[in-house]
């Protein structure tokens, strides 16, 4: 695809006005809804050949967020772009006031590979729905679900308003040569730095989705048999390739011994070898990320799973025990089916090693404690999170979905990403028929009283 021209063409198209209309919005997101509705066998094929997700999760854990938030943004558009009045106060009287969202422009949205349709079409379905021109670069790893998505976008959509560039680190780099009035990246920390400093070039704002590690806190209050349920399932969903995932476990240590036990019973379910594959685990994504888990594993830590095969890119759900914050499975974001647990006996020490280091993008905690809960979501700052729960946060798109610090800039989904995707344009209206001489010369201490009696 010929960048300069497509980015020239949907700069064009943005100014034609016709993304300004809410009718037309509206109607582009039904559309989008119809062409992945049917298709969606398609959309199941392409990532089951990518890393054998089922469709039961894809749906589960892809379709069902982008749906649902297309029919949230075609039923509330006409509200969310309605202007709003705000107060104006004595100074201008008698004028009014009120904010007024618009479209932001021509945006770029770079996907990342772990749930290619929900990190690409997501953010880009927000874009459209606040009225802007998008180009969507989804990631490159998963090649089916990048291919079939160009497909179905390119096909169907103008390629002025809605287009597909598919391809890795050179394109992306090329892309990025041009002024975009939002960048919206999803990936990890390191690469959101070099998408940053391009950005920062043409001065486009950024969104910038990132990962880390999610730590999880188990009190030894917490109903541990639920506790391992809900942890369990939040861990390898997607075989762990989730960025929100509990990524380390801290117990308190009266209850580790229960909470491993409990763990292991919850994970029995899970397959133990490639040949047990089903629709129930996943593999990992490459043999680049396989690697990089493989090595993470110590195995005289196992105490649960540790089987893996590198030719079917498998590795069984992992339990590593006895863990310490030195260890190398602590060192970078894991990003897959490894929980290593570490036991406590101070909170407050636990506190400040989160504290030391980068801001996470998910916290969990379980405990029926209210003081300890309030405690900890009081001293650790994180992009969002669940007591008692993993992971469910996300599905709730009436919460701002983002990360802290290291962990992201920005936030989206529902009317978050509206507004992440819009500007607020500020307007005083005033009309002719009064104007105070307060404010012109010459100036006066009368003048100035009536000024500070104004405002003080
Ligand atoms: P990644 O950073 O390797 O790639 C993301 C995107 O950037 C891809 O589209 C890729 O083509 C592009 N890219 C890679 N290198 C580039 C470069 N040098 N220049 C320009 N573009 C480049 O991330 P990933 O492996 O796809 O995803 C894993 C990471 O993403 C994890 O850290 C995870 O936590 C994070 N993540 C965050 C969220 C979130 O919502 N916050 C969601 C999913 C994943």
């Amino acid at each position: 695809m010929d960048i300069p021209q497509l980015y020239r063409s949907q700069k064009a198209f943005f100014n034609s006005n016709q993304t300004k209309d809410v009718s037309f919005r509206i109607q582009q997101l039904k559309k989008l809804k119809h062409i992945l509705k049917s298709n969606e066998q398609k959309l199941y094929d392409a990532i089951y050949t990518d890393f054998a997700k089922s469709e039961f999760e894809t749906y589960a854990t892809e379709l069902a967020l982008i749906y649902h938030d297309i029919n949230l943004f075609i039923k509330k558009i006409p509200d969310w772009s309605r202007k709003t009045w705000v107060s104006t106060g004595l100074a201008n009287f008698p004028a009014s006031s009120y904010v007024m969202p618009e479209p932001l422009g021509n945006t770029l949205v770079i996907g990342a590979w772990n749930y290619p349709y929900q990190l690409s079409i997501l953010p880009a379905l927000t874009a459209l729905a606040a009225g802007n021109t998008v180009i969507l670069k989804p990631s490159e790893v998963p090649s089916n679900t990048s291919r079939v998505m160009a497909e179905l976008i390119n096909t169907n959509f103008s390629s002025e308003y809605f287009a597909v560039v598919e391809g890795g680190v050179l394109e992306t780099t090329a892309l990025l040569e041009h002024r975009y009035d939002k960048v919206f990246f999803t990936g990890s920390t390191q690469v959101g730095k070099i998408i940053y400093q391009a950005a920062a070039k043409h001065l486009s704002p950024v969104t910038l989705e990132l990962g880390g590690k999610s730590p999880t806190i188990i009190m030894a209050d917490a109903n541990i048999k639920m506790t391992a349920k809900r942890i369990v399932w939040a861990k390898f969903l997607n075989a762990g390739q989730t960025c929100i995932a509990p990524d380390y476990i801290l117990v308190e240590k009266s209850v580790k011994e229960k909470l491993i036990e409990a763990l292991k019973k919850e994970m029995a379910i899970y397959p133990h070898s490639a040949e047990e594959m089903s629709d129930h685990y996943l593999k990992i994504v490459n043999t680049k990320n396989f690697d990089r888990l493989d090595a993470m594993i110590d195995n005289s830590k196992v105490c649960h799973g540790g089987n893996r095969n590198r030719e079917d890119r498998f590795i069984e759900p992992t339990l590593m025990r006895d863990v310490s914050f030195d260890d190398d499975v602590m060192k970078e974001e894991i990003f897959g089916p490894i929980l290593p647990i570490i036991a406590f006996t101070d909170l407050d020490k636990v506190i400040q090693e989160i504290k030391n280091r980068p801001k996470p993008l998910s916290f969990y905690v379980y405990s029926k404690n209210k003081k300890t809960i309030k405690k900890l979501l009081k001293e650790i700052s994180f992009g969002g999170g669940a007591i008692n729960d993993s992971v469910m946060h996300i599905s709730n798109s009436n919460l701002p979905f983002g990360g802290v610090g290291m962990s992201g800039i920005g936030s989206y989904h529902g009317k978050t990403g509206f507004d992440t995707f819009s500007h607020h344009k500020s307007i005083l209206h005033k009309p002719f028929w009064f104007e105070s001489s307060v404010k012109y010369p010459l100036y006066s201490n009368l003048k100035r009283k009536l000024i500070s009696w104004l405002v003080e």
